[in-house]
């Protein structure tokens, strides 16, 4: 069948069907090709290879059956001409991100990054020549006036993480072609989408150029997977593959098949995870102890107007930011509201089908200095909390219970 045909189809039928391509044929469950190498008929086979076959599979750091059916799965999700799987969100984070940049270039970004590409940026790309620009990410104009001869890649988040900030993804578009247009330089958009994932947001479809996502989170949903996903036209994502090859952050053809089975129930997920998230937000804004609550779903939230316009749901991400106490410091009453926790689970992700609450400043946003913590609007009373798909009411008692422990 066409991709256009597929394209047609609903959201929910292609996460679980995909383009159904497996090679053998009778199997209704995707199969994992468990090989790390492939027989080949006869030499010929090599010789296809060698000339550019796609079809001849020869090696499962280049290119494995399980995982280019997912990738296909996720491109079709994405409406987007290719995607490409990685052991990792930060393996394709940073694979996507070296196939642009070479020493002497400059990267525009903002400080409201996922703690460890900012770090990345800071302590290892900085080293090797590349510039990073910060803007706030309330000021996109400033991108055409900061790019020059230098400028590869203009970067951004959200969400951003932990502070539910929406950044106007087709404005960050409209400035990149500006940037493109003064320089003449290919400069490309790029959109970790992991807080979103591509059912509440797709940025290809508003002018972005490559979106990222870890699929260790929505897309994987139930904590027990590693992966990451590079999304985009043709020729960038051919340009991805080629670098993978050498730095070998290919994705386990068992780690996809279990991504594959997850997207089977993608958006029934997430759907309840949106829901659940709206009505945990709207409960804790009434908390006598909670200063804030950081969703882009409440009307009280700063860019909701900007999270209306660009996403289908807001997410099911909820930052809670505790009121002072006279009893607790800051991150002393975080940590006592997460210990105190019966039914949601202190741990270090999000996107799971199990409601999971962190403290940035002990995960995400660890190793960073109180100016750096200033600029990415993290605070030490912050809670950020992974809504699951519990029964809703049970976790509104539960953080009720806990909250009334300080
Ligand atoms: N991007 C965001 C927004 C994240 O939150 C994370 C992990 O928490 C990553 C990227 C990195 O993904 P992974 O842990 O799969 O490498």
């Amino acid at each position: 069948m066409g991709k256009k045909k597929l394209q047609q189809r609903s959201f929910a039928t292609r996460a679980l069907h995909g383009a159904k391509t497996y090679p053998h044929k009778g199997s209704v469950a995707l199969p994992i090709y468990q090989t790390s190498t492939y027989r080949l008929e006869t030499s010929e086979d090599a010789i296809r290879y060698a000339k550019g076959d796609p079809n001849v599979f020869v090696y499962s750091r280049y290119h494995n059956p399980t995982v280019k059916e997912v990738e296909e799965k996720i491109a079709l999700l994405y409406d987007a001409e290719d995607a490409v799987l990685f052991s990792s969100g930060m393996a394709a984070i940073t694979t996507a991100i070296q196939t642009l940049v070479k020493p002497g270039n400059t990267i525009i970004s903002t400080p409201a990054l996922y703690g460890g590409t900012y770090r990345w940026f800071r302590d290892e790309l900085e080293n090797r020549g590349v510039h990073i620009l910060y803007i706030d990410s309330d000021a996109l104009d400033r991108i055409p006036s900061l790019a020059d001869d230098t400028t590869a890649l203009i970067y951004f988040e959200t969400p951003t993480n932990p502070t539910l900030n929406i950044v106007d993804i087709a404005e960050i578009a409209r400035q990149t072609g500006k940037a493109r247009a003064k320089t003449g330089k290919p400069i490309l958009s790029m959109i970790d989408n992991t807080f979103a994932s591509v059912i509440n947001q797709n940025p290809l479809a508003m002018g972005i150029d490559v979106c990222v996502e870890s699929a260790t989170k929505y897309l994987g949903g139930h904590s027990d997977l590693l992966g990451g996903v590079v999304v985009g036209q043709k020729a960038f994502c051919q340009k991805v593959r080629s670098l993978a090859k050498y730095l070998g952050g290919c994705m386990d053809p068992f780690a996809a098949f279990l991504l594959n089975r997850s997207l089977a129930t993608f958006e029934l997920r997430v759907q309840r995870q949106n829901e659940n998230a709206l009505t945990l937000a709207k409960s804790l804004e009434h908390h006598p102890k909670v200063k804030r609550v950081l969703y882009p779903g409440l009307p009280s939230h700063p860019h909701h107007r900007i999270a209306k316009k660009q996403m289908n749901d807001y997410g099911g991400m909820v930052t809670i930011e505790l009121k002072s106490s006279r009893k607790y410091a800051p991150a002393e009453a975080a940590a006592r509201v997460c210990d105190s926790l019966r039914i949601a689970v202190n741990a270090m992700s999000l996107g799971s089908v199990d409601t999971l609450v962190s403290i940035p400043v002990y995960s995400s946003h660890v190793f960073m200095s109180d100016e750096e913590l200033r600029k990415h609007g993290v605070s030490e009373g912050m809670i950020r909390i992974s809504v699951g798909v519990e029964g809703v009411n049970d976790l509104i008692d539960d953080f009720y219970q806990a909250l009334n422990k300080i």
